[in-house]
């Protein structure tokens, strides 16, 4: 056994420096180490990129014995396997990909001692022998990556997950680290809880990008939005577009193109080759902006992305942070940009309603959209809004387009009443009708489609004349982010009120709505008359 100890019993530093060619410990990886190295337990909450295998890896080397890392990763294991062999760790996996003698050899290392770290695909777990296996044999600890796949709550779930407290019942001696990168406040309680890691300690690291720049604006052209954005402000800039559907792919990588912006496609329906020649293409060269859906971006380490641009709202917080993260990785100043509208909204919806989960995905799907919509349609600091919903208290950052430049906010009850009894005239009458015709009632035009439905005649026409078109969609968009307004995804995206909705009506509630910023096109527009 004495062959699995190399370094046993001595500093982890200098496990760092020998075996892993670092001069010092980031953040809170050494306070994780010696707690686990010391056979305690601990829950590691850091963002991607952060260096949470290290916190693992160092102590696996540490103590006697080899290191099981249980992780849902199943593709990645040859490559961390080879990639640690390149370092001298001596490491091995199991999982379902594997032939019958590739397995037999890593277990046989594994009992000989003659593994530093051991991956397990969680499901492994499952089988008696992977038990009676690790019985056999010297476990350093457990880790658990990941981690966040045992929440029920979360994107990502596990049921493999669930049943990985057994390791703490069988092995209530041996350390365990788990570790995540999404992780809100309730999902870290749930960790602890079904991992029965009650007496663990826990590392939170902070999960604000400061360099980051978080705009949020309404989407009016957006093609047209992203072009004024990259000519006044990061002309020649590498940077990543996010688009929802690869046909917007596409369309937008064309346009800016011909705007004079190199600019290359990358979706999941492109050809393998042409995927990661772009891929390469964008690591290597400057200034390419990758215009992608969100296939795009998993372990990809460039430094120097200074923006990322979302034409089309994330399903959710987790997502955006992740997405934006890829921005400013060298801490130099970077913009995250997002253009959200209407359309956004209900196409979301109609995502969630027409899935496959059960009622309780789509509720959970439901609720990761309205974090995400509260983000959009804050008045606060954006960053204050992304860190909160990460646990993470802060105090208004100077460096997002709320804070610098502040967002009228105003009393919208009234308007907010308009809308909602223009929503329930007509439903009165038996009739739903998309924001756009109950819009164009409230301005009181008299368009075919209201005349032909006589809807001229609604007590509701035309008493929303002191406000401007764009105005009222941001109504419309701002009441369903409050949950005041819902749209119904039945093909013709008809609004309907809520249960909240009454409230207000009844002069219950006041509603405060964000003044919608002006828009840039529209002010070029004005100066150019
Ligand atoms: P995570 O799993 O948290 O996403 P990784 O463990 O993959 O992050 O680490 C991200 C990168 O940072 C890796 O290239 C890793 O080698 C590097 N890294 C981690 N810790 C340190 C450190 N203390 N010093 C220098 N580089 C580090
Ligand atoms: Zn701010």
């Amino acid at each position: 056994r004495a062959a699995a100890s190399r370094y046993a019993g001595r500093a982890p530093v200098d496990v760092l420096q020998e075996v892993f060619g670092y001069t010092a410990f980031r953040g809170n990886q050494a306070e994780a180490i010696d707690t686990v190295v010391g056979g305690g337990d601990a829950l590691v909450l850091m963002p991607t990129g952060g260096g949470k295998s290290l916190c693992y890896q160092v102590p696996a080397l540490v103590r006697p014995g080899t290191g099981v890392v249980v992780s849902p990763l199943i593709a990645l294991m040859q490559d961390q396997v080879d990639a640690l062999a390149e370092l001298g760790v001596r490491a091995g996996y199991l999982n379902s990909t594997q032939d019958h003698h590739a397995r037999t050899g890593t277990e046989r290392a594994f009992l000989a001692g003659e593994l530093d770290l051991l991956y397990l695909a969680p499901e492994r777990l499952r089988v008696p022998a992977t038990m009676d296996l690790l019985d056999r044999g010297t476990v350093a600890l457990f880790a658990i990556d990941e981690a966040h796949c045992v929440s029920q709550w979360g994107h990502d779930f596990r049921p493999d997950y669930l049943q990985l407290s057994v390791l703490h019942e069988h092995w209530p001696d041996v350390p365990r680290i788990a570790l995540t990168a999404t992780a809100t406040r309730a999902t870290h309680t749930e960790i602890a809880e079904r991992l029965q890691l009650t007496d663990a300690n826990h590392y939170v690291a902070s999960f604000d990008r400061p360099n980051i720049q978080y705009r949020i604006v309404p989407k009016d052209n957006p093609r047209a939005q992203l072009v004024d954005l990259l000519r006044t402000e990061h002309d020649g800039d590498a940077g990543i577009v996010y688009c929802l559907s690869r046909k917007s792919v596409e369309a937008t990588a064309e346009h800016l193109t011909a705007q004079g912006i190199p600019a290359l496609p990358y979706h999941a329906g492109l050809d393998r080759r042409v995927r990661s020649e772009n891929q390469s293409r964008f690591l290597r060269e400057d200034g390419l902006v990758m215009v992608a859906t969100i296939a795009f971006g998993m372990g990809i380490d460039k430094p120097d992305v200074r923006f990322v641009a979302h034409l089309d709202l994330p399903k959710s917080v987790e997502g955006y942070y992740q997405e934006t993260g890829r921005a400013g990785r060298d801490g130099l100043p970077s913009t995250a940009w997002l253009a959200y509208g209407l359309a956004d909204v209900v196409q979301q919806r109609r995502l969630i309603d027409s899935s496959d989960g059960d009622a309780a995905h789509r509720r959970r799907m439901s609720a990761h959209l309205d974090a995400m919509l509260a983000l959009c349609e804050t008045v606060e600091c954006r960053r204050v809004q992304l860190l909160a919903y990460f646990g993470q208290d802060s105090g208004p950052c100077g460096n997002c387009d709320t804070c610098l430049s502040p967002p009228e906010s105003f009393d919208g009850t009234v308007p907010a009443q308009k809308l909602l009894s223009a929503v329930v005239r007509l439903d009165q009458r038996g009739q739903r009708y998309g924001a756009g015709h109950v819009v164009d009632i409230l301005l009181g035009r008299t368009t075919p489609r209201v005349t032909q439905l006589g809807h001229t005649d609604l007590t509701v026409f035309g008493i929303g004349q002191d406000l401007g078109e764009g105005e009222w969609r941001g109504v419309v968009r701002q009441l369903m982010a409050q949950g005041l307004l819902a749209v119904d995804t039945d093909g013709y995206n008809t609004l309907r009120l809520t249960e909240a909705s009454g409230a207000v009506l009844r002069g219950e509630r006041p509603v405060r709505l964000r003044r919608e910023a002006p828009r840039p096109t529209t002010r070029r527009a004005k100066a150019a008359k």
